[in-house]
């Protein structure tokens, strides 16, 4: 599962666990994204501040791990080389999860086409997007997508910036630790997800 995870919520750790659980995935990669191509224009908490976050909010769960792969890679990060890099070891087959809002939008990502033949796509269902949107995505990606209905969990990264920037508690919205950290390090106070 990408994400920028600026910072990661429960709305990330449902989608994850609610897609192991109903395609029976043996685990689950978080991969937090280096530069993210979407996001390029925006501020975001570091990129080792997003990786923390994301390894707190995953200790202690067995099945969940978090990779550096996009991290430690120079340049903007693409899925298509994420999975590529996933596959060189012999032996996995890859599931790529994301919310529904992000699939919407995967005919503007590199070599999207590409993807199907790499992983199974997999969608969790996210307030606000109705699956119907799924009708318009191309036939070769709809084709194989695996839906994931989840407990529809209204919540977002930048919902969770806002609430720090203006003093609104976040308790409850994210891993007691992910609250802890942003907080210890003062992430969010100055802006838009600026650090
Ligand atoms: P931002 O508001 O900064 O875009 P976000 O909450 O959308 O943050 P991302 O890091 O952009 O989080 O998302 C990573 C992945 O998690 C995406 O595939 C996104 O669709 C999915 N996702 C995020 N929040 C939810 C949610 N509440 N329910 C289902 N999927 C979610
Ligand atoms: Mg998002």
């Amino acid at each position: 599962m990408g994400g920028t995870f600026d910072p990661i919520h429960y709305g990330h750790l449902l989608a994850a666990e609610e897609s192991m659980r109903r395609l029976s995935l043996d685990r689950i990669v978080f991969v937090p994204t280096g530069a993210p191509p979407h996001k390029i224009n925006r501020e975001v908490a570091s990129s080792e501040d997003r990786y923390a976050m994301t390894l707190l909010a995953t200790a202690g769960v067995k099945e969940f791990s978090v990779s550096r792969v996009e991290i430690d890679r120079a340049g903007r990060s693409h899925t298509v080389d994420t999975l590529t890099e996933f596959l060189k070891t012999p032996g996995r087959s890859l599931f790529f999860i994301t919310g529904l809002d992000a699939m919407l939008g995967i005919a503007s990502w590199r070599d999207y086409a590409r993807l199907p033949a790499l992983c199974t796509l997999v969608t969790a269902t996210r307030p606000g997007y109705p699956l119907s949107g799924i009708d318009g995505l191309p036939p070769e990606i709809r084709e194989g997508l695996k839906v994931v209905e989840i407990p529809q969990f209204a919540i977002s990264s930048t919902e969770i910036r806002e609430r720090v920037r203006d003093g609104r508690g976040i308790r409850f919205l994210v891993p007691h630790l992910v609250e802890q950290y942003i907080e210890s390090r003062g992430l969010y106070k100055g802006g838009m997800g600026q650090a």
